[in-house]
């Protein structure tokens, strides 16, 4: 890490809101140094044979696995979810390393039939070059993993920027990746105006991966598309939960508390709007009230705690808010909605639960990304999917149900990139991860995760070096012959 010597960032821990580092705000030339450094390593890397790629990536996981305990202690210090939650996160993020350490080390494309026996046609994948990583603050080191692991084993290099809520885990793999030739992952911090923008108009920089907010995604895809650069992006959600009339009634609560508190509801995959059949919408908002006010808030360090702190006071107000303008709106409070009278220090908000909301609430349109859970009744199951698909994101929905029938139409007729059915939020490596709609059609995860950051070429090789008989002249020779 360079010195500090420029505008530095304080970094808070959410839970006491004490100031635990500082990082710096790097300028552009800094950024600009480094981007040359991948420029540098990249023509080294992109000819690294795969097997050594693959060896260098697993010893990644092995690293990342070995000091999980101290890494997941940082992330819990800055970003607030409970311990056991980042240890599941350093898990996740060991396990994608080395599902694309394995898939990339037995491809680079495909042979394809020729035109004509004397050919030969390839489809070879390439890397891009330099690639911009940024990421956000909620999922800092798992989201980090699904760029850069894929990336790195399609052959690029990387210029990564964590959020300045969160540098200080992503700034610990510094010796995580020192396993990696020197330049091949350059880690800057700072804002997202400065160093963030910096990274996107580098024209060094070919590819944009980004995860966060759509209205980041908008902006930093509106400078791509003047570069004409690739922007890869992956924004907000406004999940569905679905729960039928056959469901067992206690595992449904269970699952809607869960997906949307887990994180303290900073998942963009959080459950935020949650439609249950009307025959059981009443035991089903009784047992949820009741199970989401034995939930536990915070320290995360507390082996006891359910629920951590928010990651920091704008996006709190933001959740209040949308509570206000619910309630305002004739929505009925069942838990939480307030600040915890005995946590005075501290992004805390209690998990909450909205119950008779409508779609004119902004609770059910715009992405919370906080501990609130609005609940909605629907009479049949039609009305269900097109509640799920009125919204401007497309990112996963969930299905709680027994019934073949409804989980097929669900699946088929929902427009989200990942559907859960009877079990929410779970990611597995070999499949891909993304949205539809505003969310960015972008995929992290499975083979198009790694196809999102290979460029195809196509080779048409002829072994023969014959006139072709399509060729010029088209009409009878000059001198008459044929
Ligand atoms: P954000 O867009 O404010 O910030 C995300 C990252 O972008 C940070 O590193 C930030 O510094 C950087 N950034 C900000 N402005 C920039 C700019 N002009 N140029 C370049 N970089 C810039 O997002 P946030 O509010 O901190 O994060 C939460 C959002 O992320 C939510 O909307 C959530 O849904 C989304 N998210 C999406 C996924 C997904 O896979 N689709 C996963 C996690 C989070």
């Amino acid at each position: 890490m360079p010195k500090i010597q420029n505008a530095a960032i304080s970094v808070v821990n959410p839970a006491t809101e004490q100031i635990i580092g500082q990082v710096p705000d790097m300028p552009a030339e800094q950024v600009h140094k480094a981007v040359a450094r991948a420029k540098k390593a990249w023509d080294g890397w992109r000819r690294t044979p795969a097997h050594e790629k693959a060896q260098m990536l697993r010893e990644i996981a092995r690293r990342i696995q070995d000091r999980a305990d101290d890494l997941a202690k940082v992330l819990t210090q800055e970003g607030g979810k409970p311990f056991r939650e980042n240890k599941d996160e350093m898990g996740w993020s060991a396990s994608c390393f080395e599902f694309y350490a394995e898939l990339a080390r037995g491809r680079r494309g495909r042979v394809i039939p020729s035109i004509e026996t004397s050919q030969l046609n390839l489809v070879v994948k390439e890397p891009y070059g330099v690639v911009g990583a940024i990421v956000p603050w909620n999922y800092p080191i798992l989201l980090m993993a699904w760029k850069l692991a894929p990336a790195l084993a399609a052959g690029n290099t990387i210029v990564l920027k964590p959020a300045e809520q969160t540098p200080l885990s992503t700034l610990a793999f510094e010796r995580i990746f020192d396993v990696l030739p020197p330049g091949v992952v350059e880690i800057v911090t700072g804002l997202g105006e400065t160093a963030g923008e910096a990274i996107v108009r580098h024209p060094d920089v070919a590819l944009i991966a980004f995860t966060g907010s759509l209205e980041t995604g908008k902006r930093i895809s509106r400078i791509c598309a003047d570069m004409v650069k690739k922007a890869h992006l992956e924004l907000g959600g406004k999940d569905a939960f679905v729960v039928c009339e056959d469901s067992d009634l206690d595992v449904a609560v269970k699952a809607v508390a869960w997906a949307s508190f887990l994180n303290t509801g900073q998942v963009c995959t959080s459950a935020e709007r949650v439609y249950v059949q009307k025959d059981i919408y009443k035991p089903f908002l009784e047992r949820l009230a009741d199970f989401t006010r034995s939930l536990r808030l915070g320290d995360g360090f507390d082996p006891a705690t359910d629920v951590g702190p928010m990651i920091g006071g704008v996006y709190r107000e933001k959740v209040e808010e949308h509570v206000r303008d619910a309630l305002k709106r004739g929505a009925k409070l069942l838990a939480g909605g307030k600040r915890p009278k005995d946590r005075p220090r501290g992004f805390f908000y209690e998990p909450t639960v909205l119950a008779d909301v409508d779609h004119k609430m902004t609770v059910m349109r715009d992405e919370t990304f906080g501990p609130v859970c609005p609940v909605m009744p629907y009479r049949h199951f039609d009305d269900a999917i097109k509640l799920a698909n009125d919204s401007i994101y497309g990112l996963g929905a969930n299905l709680y149900t027994h019934d073949a029938r409804k989980a097929k139409k669900f699946f088929e007729e929902v427009q989200a990139g990942t559907i859960w059915i009877n079990d929410p939020l779970t990611d597995n490596d070999a499949g891909p991860f993304g949205g539809y709609k505003a969310t960015g059609g972008s995929r992290e995860l499975g083979e198009e995760g790694l196809e999102e950051f290979q460029q195809s070429k196509h080779v048409h090789w002829d072994f023969e070096q014959k006139a072709k008989p399509w060729w010029y002249p088209y009409g009878p020779k000059s001198n008459g012959s044929k």
